[in-house]
């Protein structure tokens, strides 16, 4: 069986900047990739240098093209299944049952957001129901835009949110601002509404209003959310890997050189950064990809 240099779990932003260094570096890299990044529900990446406003599949395809002009590359679409073993000898197993041996991992599986279970929020979801005012707010500027709680980080997006629209926070009974926040929020002119949320309404890309429990209907052209988030780590099932908390859930321990707590596997991405959009994943991508190389001339 033929030795892989690197097996990149996942072919979005990180792993996608991970393989370049490798390849550029003549190392034998193996992507496997199902092609579900997180920002799939959107129609275009915003906030990237350079490719503004692209879609995340043009990006993909683009970035794929350019690793394809390196003979070293290979991209498999297929689902990894498990991986097992230690550095300088893991195997890596897929559901369409082949396995691939390699002497580094880089995982760059990405994050699942688990969306509140609101009536019409998750048709909206990457169009007017959004996580990130730096990657889809100039598009609603000018809009009313509302917060929808889901725990302490969404009055910081709220104190935030004004820049790009005028703003209620709705705090769904549960996230209270203590008065300090609330002179905050207030000073920024944001509206503060307990009455929860029951409906959002649109049309499936914009929204009209959200109904709430009270029996008001309040106008909102954009929703932001703070969605807590799981690991896409499912195939983590020989071996397990220190975990940390982020303000959105668990996420991959790993050093500044973005190894975890599992010598020769290397985590990028969403998956081990607490803050999370494209350019952060293509920069932690790239950090993984040169230290796994550096690893591999320095360690083996
Ligand atoms: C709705 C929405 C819109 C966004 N818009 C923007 C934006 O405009 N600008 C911006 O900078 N950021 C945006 N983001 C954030 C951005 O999408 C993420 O930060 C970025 O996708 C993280 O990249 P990643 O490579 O870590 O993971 P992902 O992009 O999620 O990619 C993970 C890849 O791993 C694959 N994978 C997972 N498990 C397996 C497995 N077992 N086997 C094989 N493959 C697997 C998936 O199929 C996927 O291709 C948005 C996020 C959301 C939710």
């Amino acid at each position: 069986m033929t030795v892989q240099d690197v097996v990149i779990i996942g072919g979005s932003f990180a792993g996608l900047s991970a393989a370049m260094p490798l390849v550029r570096a003549q190392r034998r890299v193996l992507m496997i990739d199902h092609n579900r990044p997180r920002n799939r529900f959107a129609k275009a990446s915003h906030g990237i240098a350079c490719l503004d406003g692209m879609s995340p599949s043009e990006i993909r395809s683009r970035a794929l093209a350019q690793l394809q002009r390196y003979p070293s590359f290979e991209l498999i679409d297929d689902t990894v299944s498990n991986i097992d073993g230690v550095a300088g000898a893991f195997n890596v197993a897929t559901e369409a049952r082949k396995t691939f041996a390699s002497k580094r991992l880089i995982i760059a599986a990405g994050i699942t957001d688990i969306l509140p279970n609101i009536p019409g929020l998750e048709p909206h979801w990457g169009k007017s129901v959004l996580h990130c005012p730096y990657c889809h707010g100039y598009e609603l500027r000018g809009r009313e835009l509302g917060v929808l709680a889901s725990s302490e980080m969404s009055f910081h997006q709220a104190a935030l949110l004004p820049d790009w629209g005028a703003t209620t926070l709705f705090t769904q009974g549960q996230f209270v601002p203590d008065q300090e926040i609330q002179e905050c929020l207030t000073s920024r002119g944001v509206s503060i509404e307990v009455s929860s949320v029951v409906q959002v309404n649109g049309d499936g890309e914009g929204l009209s209003s959200v109904e709430l429990e009270d029996g008001r209907t309040v106008r909102i052209d954009g929703l932001y959310i703070t969605p807590h988030v799981s690991a896409n780590l499912g195939f983590l099932k020989s071996f397990e890997l220190e975990m940390v908390d982020s303000p959105f859930g668990r996420i991959v321990k790993v050093n500044e050189l973005k190894e975890s707590s599992k010598k020769g596997v290397f985590v990028a991405g969403d998956l081990s950064n607490p803050m999370q959009n494209g350019t952060f994943a293509m920069a932690s991508g790239t950090m993984a990809g040169i230290a796994a190389h550096r690893s591999l001339v320095f360690e083996d």
